[in-house]
């Protein structure tokens, strides 16, 4: 038994987040407003997209690309089914039918080949994930769906930071989610945006999280004269706070750290790791860079020990690993659903764990970690 507790994921907060949101609460304006809006920009310029809008979670922000995307009933959107389950989940609250697709063994992401091969008459759209920060090849998917006259949400909940072509991911994309939750390198937390390019879309998204409204309301008690707002059609309530904002702009400064640090320690996981056989861990893509929002290894049967028995040794001696990715289709909110067959999401959600990697993660704590897989290992 050890004494330490080493944890899968902590969020970077410090004094400078507290002083921003006690700003915030000073000035007396605490729900959306400016600090949102200057979060928007700063926002959208750091990922290279034209408009931000910031809503309450990625979750609202995919419920609102759908939205602007007019699907609906009887139309199906092509989802991977190994993700947080908001992905799917977000296709359903329109009224639409999500359709899974299998995804790569390396990325865990969509390819040309699996939406392809469950694409039919009645898809309207594809929601792709960057999973775990890791890049889909985004020429690939983008061109594809182009091709097919189909719309590309790009689900980026968890990849702030990352880069595809030397890009950031939210560059060139037509419509993109993120997640500002703890556990993603960026949080508020919770909280989300919706980044486009198209200014039309920005307005149309702007009014659906805030009640359908023409006018905000920070524009209305901005102004010297009365507005009479009004209300264009049945929108929602997901707007994001000026506290939650003031903390997000705080967050942005610390992005380009986060990564390389974060990269630093995966790097050093990939060189601790190298020589145990049946252990393939996440590695960056040949188009791009991931910024290991998460750390998973991939066990194959070659390793002697499986995923559940690891997991239990690691909880053993103090380190709190988890599971790997979810499998939507296999929970019983989509028992539902029958699938074409989905080999790669099945071995990845069963045989794969997620390591801590965070920006209190020592050296100490990393050689603690390994010296358990490489027990396991050798037994
Ligand atoms: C976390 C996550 C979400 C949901 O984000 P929230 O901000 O918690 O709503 C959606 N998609 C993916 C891929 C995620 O990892």
């Amino acid at each position: 038994m050890s004494s330490t507790r080493i944890p899968v994921m902590i969020p970077r907060l410090g004094e400078e987040e507290a002083q921003a949101a006690a700003d915030a609460v000073r000035s007396g304006w605490v729900a959306q407003g400016p600090r949102v809006a200057r979060f928007e920009q700063e926002f959208a310029a750091l990922v290279g997209a034209g408009h931000g809008v910031a809503v309450s979670s990625c979750t609202t922000a995919l419920h609102l690309a759908l939205v602007v995307l007019e699907i609906g009933p009887g139309d199906e959107v092509i989802v991977p089914s190994f993700s947080f389950i908001a992905t799917a989940n977000a296709v359903r609250y329109v009224g639409a039918t999500p359709v899974f697709a299998d995804v790569d063994v390396r990325t865990g992401n969509l390819t040309v080949a699996t939406i392809d091969a469950v694409r039919t008459a009645r898809t309207r759209a594809v929601i792709a994930v960057h999973q775990g920060g890791v890049p889909f090849d985004v020429a690939a998917l983008r061109n594809a769906t182009g091709r097919w006259g189909l719309p590309l949400i790009e689900d980026a909940a968890c990849a702030a930071g990352s880069t595809a072509y030397g890009r950031p991911v939210g560059a060139g994309a037509t419509i993109s989610a993120w997640s500002f939750h703890p556990r993603k390198l960026l949080t508020t937390g919770e909280g989300g945006m919706v980044t486009v390019d198209d200014p039309e879309w920005a307005a149309r998204l702007r009014r659906l999280r805030e009640h359908g409204m023409n006018v905000s309301a920070a524009d209305r008690h901005a102004s010297s004269q009365p507005v009479i707002e009004a209300y264009l059609e049945t929108a929602f309530n997901y707007r994001m706070t000026d506290i939650q904002a003031a903390i997000g702009l705080v967050q942005l400064g610390r992005l380009a750290d986060l990564v390389a640090h974060r990269r630093a320690l995966a790097a050093r996981y990939h060189e601790l790791l190298a020589d145990l056989k049946g252990l393939a861990p996440v590695r960056d893509p040949e188009y791009g860079e991931t910024n290991f929002q998460s750390f998973w290894l991939l066990i194959d049967p070659e390793y002697g020990t499986g995923r559940d028995e690891v997991l239990a040794e690691l909880a053993a001696a103090g380190v709190s690993a988890r599971r790997g990715i979810m499998a939507a289709h296999l929970e019983p909110a989509y028992a539902d659903v029958s699938p074409a067959p989905l080999p790669v999401t099945e071995r990845l959600t069963r045989d794969s764990l997620i390591l801590p990697l965070h920006h209190a993660l020592t050296e100490d704590d990393q050689d603690h970690i390994v010296a358990v897989l490489r027990k396991l290992a050798a037994r």
